[in-house]
C-alpha cells in the first residue's frame, strides 16, 4: 500500500510507494571500470604542485612540514565578492548584483581519497575548516547565510575529483531556507520548543530509522525521506547554528559524518552525493526554533514530471529499511 508522509517541519508530503519498492540492496552502484584515480594528477589544479593554478590559500593547516588541507576563492563562482547587496527593483521586478563569496576546501593532497577513505586526522581538519571559515564569512557582516555542501560525483554535480568541499556566502535567504524556518518558528510557538527536538525525541522512541547514536549525534534516515538512503545527522545538544558547536562536538562530528559516508560507500558500492549543512541564517544563529543539520542525498534516483509538477517526491524503499541497511554494515 503506498503512503502519504509529511515532513514534519517543511510540511512536503512524499509518497512511499512500496508496490514498486526494491530492495535497499536493488540501489547498488554499477559504476564502469575506470580504474582506480592515481594518488596525484599533473593535470589537477588541486593537487600538490599546482598551486599556481588556484589562487593564493585563505586559511590552511599543515602536517609534516607540507599542506595537508587548504581553503581558496572559487575561481568559477556563480557569485562574485567585489559587487553590492543592494536590491533594484524595476517596476514589478526585483534584482540585485551577483554578490556572494564562494570559497573551495581542498580536503586533503591526495588526489584519489574521498571523505569514506581518507584518515581521521583529514576530516577532522576539513570540519574544523568548515567552521573557521563559517565564522571567518559571518564575521564579514555582508552575508545573511553561509552553506557548506559537498558535491560528490558526475551525478551530483561535479567532474572534480580531487576531494572538495564548497562553501557560499550570499545575501539572500531563500524560500527554500526560509520557509522551513517559518514553520518550524510557527511549531515553536505552539508547541514551546524545537521542532527538531521533538523529532529526536519520536525517533529515539521508535528506534526504527535511527542508523547510529553517540553521545553527541542521532543519524538517521528521515521519515518522511524525498529519496532512497537520504541521511541526515543530528546534534543532539540544540543549536540553531553549525558555527557554535564546540570542540568536543566537531571532533565527534568528523568521525560520525566519516563512519556514515562509509556505510554508503561500502553498502552501495561507492555512489554520487550531494551533503549540505543547514545552519540558521546568521541573524537566526541562536534561535529556539532552528537546529542546525547535516543532510546526505545520494544521488540513485532522477526527480522527474510528476516530482517536479508537484514537489510531491516519490521515493521507493521505507526510510525504515535503509536504516537497518546502513545499520547492518559494519564500519
Ligand atoms: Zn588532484
Ligand atoms: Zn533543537
Amino acid at each position: 500500500m503506498p503512503e502519504f508522509r509529511q515532513n514534519m517541519v517543511s510540511k512536503e508530503w512524499v509518497i512511499i510507494a512500496t508496490e514498486r519498492a526494491k530492495r535497499p540492496d536493488q540501489f547498488l552502484q554499477k559504476k564502469e571500470e575506470k580504474g582506480p584515480l592515481p594518488p596525484l594528477r599533473e593535470d589537477c589544479p588541486f593537487c600538490p604542485g599546482n598551486e599556481s593554478k588556484t589562487p593564493p590559500s585563505l586559511y590552511s593547516i599543515e602536517r609534516n612540514g607540507t599542506w595537508s588541507l587548504r581553503v581558496v576563492p572559487n575561481k568559477f563562482a556563480a557569485l562574485q565578492s567585489h559587487l553590492t547587496t543592494q536590491r533594484k527593483h524595476e517596476g514589478r521586478f526585483l534584482k540585485a548584483d551577483g554578490f556572494g563569496i564562494a570559497e573551495v576546501v581542498i580536503e586533503t593532497p591526495y588526489h584519489n581519497r574521498t571523505i569514506a577513505t581518507m584518515d581521521m586526522e583529514e576530516v577532522r581538519h576539513t570540519v574544523r575548516a568548515y567552521k573557521e571559515r563559517y565564522l571567518a564569512l559571518a564575521d564579514t557582516g555582508k552575508v545573511d547565510l553561509i552553506t557548506i555542501f559537498r558535491n560528490y560525483g558526475e551525478r551530483a554535480g561535479t567532474s572534480l575529483e580531487h576531494p572538495h568541499s564548497q562553501i557560499i556566502a550570499t545575501p539572500i535567504v531563500p524560500p527554500h531556507v526560509r520557509n522551513p524556518l517559518y514553520q518550524s518558528q510557527l511549531a515553536c510557538d505552539t508547541f514551546g520548543d524545537c521542532i527538531y527536538c521533538g523529532m529526536m525525541e519520536e525517533e529515539r522512541r521508535q528506534q526504527v530509522r535511527i542508523v547510529e547514536e553517540t553521545p553527541f549525534f542521532l543519524v538517521l534516515c528521515p521519515f518522511a525521506s524525498r529519496s532512497p538512503f537520504e541521511t541526515r545527522i543530528y546534534p543532539k545538544t540544540h543549536r540553531s547554528s553549525f558555527a557554535s558547536v564546540s570542540d568536543q562536538e566537531l571532533m565527534e562530528f568528523a568521525q560520525v559524518l566519516q563512519r556514515t559516508l562509509k556505510r554508503l560507500y561500502i553498502g552501495l558500492n561507492d555512489p554520487d552525493y550531494n551533503y549540505i549543512i543547514r545552519s540558521a541564517p546568521i541573524e537566526d544563529s541562536d534561535v529556539k526554533y532552528h537546529h542546525w543539520y547535516l543532510v546526505i542525498v545520494p544521488k540513485l534516483t532522477t526527480p522527474a514530471g510528476f516530482e517536479i509538477g508537484t514537489g510531491i517526491y516519490i521515493n521507493t524503499p521505507l526510510p525504515e529499511q535503509c536504516a537497518e541497511f546502513l545499520r547492518g554494515i559494519s564500519v
